[in-house]
């Protein structure tokens, strides 16, 4: 169950043009925008057209529309010249740092990423 409709969803507002970003690429089901507040030099978000709450959500939604989030990220991460050293990280729920409701892909690159994130 989505905690937000997609009528008062940032990321929908995004995706239907209405709220700005700075978009990089997009299929015909996802979009990739940057981060406004980035946590690397390339930090990206790819989202699903489709409102759903998050990435398992999106699985049982639709496997193509999953895939092409995730293909888009690799496309992106090439384009931004991150060179196979890149991070995606889907945060799912409040506890792990969800704060926006609308499933989302994080693509971060651009500088040394340690492992395990803290
Ligand atoms: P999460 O914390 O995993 O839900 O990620 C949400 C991300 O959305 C955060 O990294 C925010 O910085 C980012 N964000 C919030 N508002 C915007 C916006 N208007 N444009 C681009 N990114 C945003």
């Amino acid at each position: 169950m989505s905690p937000t409709t997609a009528a008062e969803c940032l990321f929908c507002r995004i995706v239907a043009g209405e709220v700005p970003a700075a978009v990089v690429a997009e299929t015909d089901r996802s979009v990739a925008f940057r981060d406004v507040s980035p946590q690397a030099p390339t930090h990206v978000l790819v989202v699903p057209r489709r409102h759903v709450a998050n990435a398992a959500d999106l699985a049982e939604a639709s496997a193509e529309e999953l895939s092409d989030v995730v293909a888009l990220a690799g496309q992106v991460a090439v384009r931004e010249g991150l060179a196979g050293a890149y991070r995606m990280v889907f945060n799912t729920g409040a506890g792990a740092g969800q704060t926006v409701f609308h499933a989302h892909l994080h693509v971060l690159g651009g500088r040394p990423l340690s492992w395990p994130p803290g």
